[in-house]
């Protein structure tokens, strides 16, 4: 796998992961992130950015869910791009594949197998109260039993890898806790002497626990209030300036806990600059415009290296190809390791 030449790395986040002495076992990440749209902001600090800075430190695993993404998309065009994007978005931000593996769920097939074990260990009345499948359904999303047991197959996601550790944004820590209640469950009914799950645990950063889109609400690809990673330009400005604010006059002092431009600006801004603007929105004659043109610029300078990579990447689509197809293998090699035992626990027979 020949890399092509790039740009200098991004800083690393400033983020410190528990140590490895805190914890009973070897520590293996494992996370997923879902090509149903383009990746936004609260992707990014939800969950890739601590991908890319835990990846360094352990065993990772980290897949593109493209299972998952069919349980609203159903555009295979769009899934095929949506997925090579990740791709690419992942390599921009600096995930180095000599460190860690990068790949397709679909690569790994025995994750499905997993799901049909675990379907049969998972009460239907603890999926009935999922949180994030209610607010997608009342949010217009089709109920079908693919978003029904998404929680089912993200659990399968985790265990097939041995994960124990999982970085996720703060709306995925109820389907954590039925990964947990799966592995238990495995454990005790399979092999309650030898439990071959580990029980993992949910990597939350609690300061960027939910970042909020344009209109105020989690952000999120399927409730079209996203700022892209790579928005750029006139774009990304569009999408700053239509960010929903409150009609407090410009002359007015303002409670920047409560503007969701403040919000996003936290994530971007140093603390000093952090300070600036939320004395500024106190003092008053400082408007929601001001705002705004310092977030479009925070967010232009914070990604500026990633899209010049990214763009250099975009000419290279072998090296991503590889990148994914080497990840697949190790996944696959750990996964069916997993699997084999998994069979063999519940009875399975084989013949080949
Ligand atoms: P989406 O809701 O946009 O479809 P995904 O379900 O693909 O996002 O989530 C991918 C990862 O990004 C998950 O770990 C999730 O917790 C995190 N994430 C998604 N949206 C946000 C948000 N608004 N704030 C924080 N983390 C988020």
């Amino acid at each position: 796998m020949k890399t092509p030449a790039s740009t200098p790395p991004l800083p690393e986040p400033a983020l410190a992961p528990k140590p490895d002495a805190d914890r009973p076992q070897r520590t293996v990440v494992v996370s997923g992130i879902q090509p149903s749209g383009t990746l936004h902001l609260g992707n990014y600090f939800g969950a890739l950015r601590q991908h890319i800075a835990l990846h360094k430190r352990y065993e990772a695993y980290y897949f593109i869910v493209n299972y998952h993404a069919l349980t609203s998309l159903k555009d295979a065009e769009a899934l095929r791009k949506y997925t090579l994007d990740v791709a690419l978005d992942y390599l921009a931000l600096g995930f180095d594949p000599t460190r860690a593996n990068l790949f397709l769920q679909s690569d790994v097939p025995q994750v499905t197998e997993l799901a049909w074990l675990f379907y049969n260990l998972t009460p239907v009345s603890q999926l009935e109260k999922a949180v994030s499948y209610k607010d997608k359904v009342a949010q217009g999303l089709p109920a079908n039993a693919g978003l029904f047991n998404y929680p089912v197959l993200q659990a399968a996601d985790i265990l097939i890898y041995g994960g124990t550790l999982v970085p996720v944004g703060a709306d995925q820590k109820q389907h954590i806790e039925i990964t947990r209640d799966l592995a238990q469950r495995f454990n005790l009914t399979y092999c309650p002497d030898a439990p071959l799950f580990p029980i993992p645990e949910p990597y939350i950063l609690e300061d960027v626990a939910v970042v909020p889109g344009l209109d105020g609400r989690k952000m999120s690809k399927s409730y079209a209030n996203t700022i892209g990673i790579f928005d750029e330009g006139k774009t990304l400005k569009k999408k700053v300036m239509s960010i929903v604010t409150d009609s407090t006059p410009l002359e007015a002092p303002k409670d920047p806990e409560k503007c969701t431009v403040f919000a996003l600006i936290k994530l971007f801004a140093d603390d000093e600059t952090r300070a600036r603007i939320a004395a500024a929105y106190r003092a008053g004659g400082y408007g929601y415009g001001h705002a705004k043109k310092e977030l479009f610029r925070l967010i232009s300078d914070y990604f500026a290296e990633a899209r010049e990579r990214r763009r250099e990447l975009e000419s290279h689509p072998d090296y991503v190809m590889d990148v994914l197809r080497e990840g697949g293998r190790k996944g696959r090699e750990k996964a069916e390791a997993y699997m084999a035992r998994a069979r063999e626990c519940a009875g399975l027979l084989r013949t080949f």
